[in-house]
């Protein structure tokens, strides 16, 4: 029997109800008389702090509270993709109206207490049983378990949905539907268990606060190829990986996050959106069913799920949100494909962590925020990974997750940075002064780090060429040693560099001018396979190499440039005046500018 309580007290989205002894933590609770969604979030005796996804404006102590008897859960199942959700997955339907009609982003969510479910329950799929190519079929009689792949329905024209049996249910396939028009709530299997017949959906229902099983983590050895230049070659991320991208306002998290979004080799997108001012999430909301996926032309929303959170929802919904999220995302993962999650920005979503702590009258640990914070963000940046999933027939996904965070005055050692940084492997440190000066994308590659570089050196040296690492650290220890020489300039000026260092000032120039800056709107530039970005890389250390030992000969930095001319600039701007698919153009372009310095070694000799 669900418990129910009646309201004693309501300090903003926190509810504290009496009389509910019996409740679980994390229960979902219909509070008030319009029954709003919440989730038990605290219990002392008979009393339950509730927290409040709606807003509570005008809630009344005396009203009642009733107990749902399980945790707030998500439906995962065909019609998530498309679909722009809040952060409890409630779908925006009007939003396509508001955003036509330029309304205020205020009339962007849901009426209060409208129970709206969060897919589709009128639209029909075509079910096809059996996996999509077609080597696998379970049989009525057939033993199952969770992650079995039971039949497939297209749920957009870019994505493939398994329909796989919940992870909780196992035992004994009786029955599965033929091929036909299913809703999500038709049965189209059923399981006869030891708890009886359990019939399966076209959907399933998860709670969001718990990890989905899966079989076994894997090593994350497979980069998340991204396109960006700085990130791919200097600072990779893994499949399954996990990142943070810091930076104070302006320096390019947004620019960053929805390339990733829109480029990155993830095949499903969960993209999670806490506006920072009133208009920032409208921004997204309008920018996103705009992009199109650039392998296809579709539209990009045709594999991603956007989930948002304006300023003016309540902040509770905000703080699910990140589960919700990754939940989805983890879903995706199961069917075996490769998913990237972001998260803009979980300064945000911290925030209303520490507002609903503060409802909590909890004790602040660092600026406010509860002491909980850290193990939070750990609990979230956990759930990444590349994964063998549940189930037959076998299937590896991953769920890369990175999040945004943007430090007051963009100080990095606030709390909600620096416990980010704990727990994530790869930190793209976005900096204002390269933003300032329009060095994009502003991610600084003295304090950026990746904790994959090894791990997926492998993948790069098998698909790209086997000097990836070498050429790699090469231009790593150019820009080290640059940074130092600039040190040096600025304590005793530029007399004090003799010919080598200079060669470095030059060589570290080109790399950032030519490798480093990349423009996310320009159509070749925005994106660099990877066998681009070696290329580009070996034509400037290649010419690194070669000028180094016309140095060592006694020629000048000032002779080479004369002898390199023209072709020193066909080197920077190779990265965009060369086509993603005539890659050969810049072998052609090395082979020029060593012999330009060749003939300069004549010369000299
Ligand atoms: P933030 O989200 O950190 O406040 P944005 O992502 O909105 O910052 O970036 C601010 C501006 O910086 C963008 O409007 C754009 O003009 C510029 N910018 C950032 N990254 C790039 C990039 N990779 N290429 C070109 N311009 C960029």
């Amino acid at each position: 029997m669900p418990v129910k309580g009646r309201i004693v007290r309501v300090a903003g989205p926190l509810v504290v109800a009496e009389n509910m002894s019996g409740a679980q933590m994390y229960e979902m609770v219909r509070v008030g008389e319009e029954g709003l969604v919440g989730e038990i979030t605290r219990i002392r005796g008979d009393l339950a702090y509730i927290q409040v996804y709606e807003s509570t404006t005008g809630l009344k102590p005396g009203e009642p509270v009733e107990g749902t008897g399980g945790p707030l859960s998500l439906e995962l199942g065909p019609g998530l993709l498309g679909v722009i959700y809040d952060g409890i997955q409630r779908p925006l339907t009007r939003i396509a109206e508001v955003l036509a009609s330029k309304m205020p982003e205020r009339s962007i969510f849901v009426e209060r207490g409208i129970k709206v479910p969060a897919l589709d329950r009128e639209r029909k799929w075509s079910f096809i049983p059996g996996d999509p190519s077609g080597g696998f079929k379970l049989r009525p009689g057939d033993k199952v378990s969770g992650g079995d792949v039971l039949g497939w329905v297209q749920e957009t024209s870019l994505i493939r949905h398994l329909i796989m049996v919940p992870p909780n249910v196992h035992g004994r396939l009786s029955w599965v539907a033929g091929e036909g028009e299913y809703t999500v709530e038709d049965t189209i299997a059923e399981v006869e268990t030891e708890r009886g017949k359990v019939p399966i959906k076209l959907y399933q229902k998860w709670p969001a606060r718990v990890p989905r099983p899966y079989k076994v983590k894997l090593e994350p050895t497979e980069p998340l190829i991204t396109g960006m230049r700085v990130i791919d070659t200097l600072f990779p991320m893994a499949k399954g990986g996990t990142g943070a991208v810091p930076g104070g306002f302006g320096t390019g998290k947004t620019v960053t996050l929805h390339s990733l979004a829109q480029w990155s080799s993830a095949r499903v997108v969960i993209y999670i959106g806490c506006g920072e001012r009133g208009n920032e999430m409208t921004e997204v909301l309008v920018r996103f069913p705009k992009y199109k996926d650039p392998w296809t032309g579709k539209p990009l929303m045709e594999r991603t799920v956007l989930i948002a959170n304006t300023s003016n929802m309540p902040v509770a919904a905000r703080e699910a949100s990140i589960y919700v999220g990754i939940t989805i995302a983890e879903y995706y993962r199961d069917m075996g494909y490769d998913v990237l999650l972001v998260a803009d920005s979980t300064s945000r979503w911290a925030e209303a962590l520490r507002e609903i702590a503060g409802r909590l009258e909890e004790m602040p640990a660092e600026e406010g925020y509860p002491s909980y914070l850290a193990s939070r963000l750990a609990e979230f940046y956990e759930r990444a990974g590349r994964v063998e999933a549940l189930g037959s027939p076998g299937r590896v996904g991953s769920a890369t997750v990175v999040g945004a965070v943007s430090p007051p005055g963009g100080d990095f050692t606030e709390p909600v940075t620096s416990h980010t940084m704990r727990f994530i492997k790869v930190l793209w440190a976005l900096d204002t002064k390269l933003a300032y000066s329009r060095h994009y994308p502003a991610i600084n590659w003295l304090t950026s780090y990746s904790a994959y570089s090894d791990l997926v050196a492998e993948w790069w040296h098998k698909n790209v060429d086997p000097r990836w690492a070498e050429y790699r650290n090469e231009a790593m220890n150019i820009l080290l040693r640059e940074s130092e020489l600039q040190e040096i300039v600025r304590l005793i000026g530029p007399e004090s560099l003799d010919e080598k260092d200079k060669l470095i000032l030059d060589v570290a120039r080109l790399i950032k001018d030519g490798f480093l800056k990349q423009n996310a709107f320009d159509p070749v530039d925005a994106f660099t396979p990877p066998v681009k970005q070696f290329k580009l890389l070996q034509m400037i250390i290649d010419y690194y190499r070669k000028a180094m030992e016309l140095v060592e000969a006694g020629v000048t930095v000032k002779e080479i440039r004369e002898a390199v001319g023209r072709l020193y600039l066909d080197m920077v701007r190779a990265k965009f005046e060369v086509p993603n698919d005539r890659v050969e153009l810049i072998d052609e372009l090395r082979e020029k500018v060593l012999k330009a310095l060749e003939s300069l070694r004549a010369g000299a000799a």
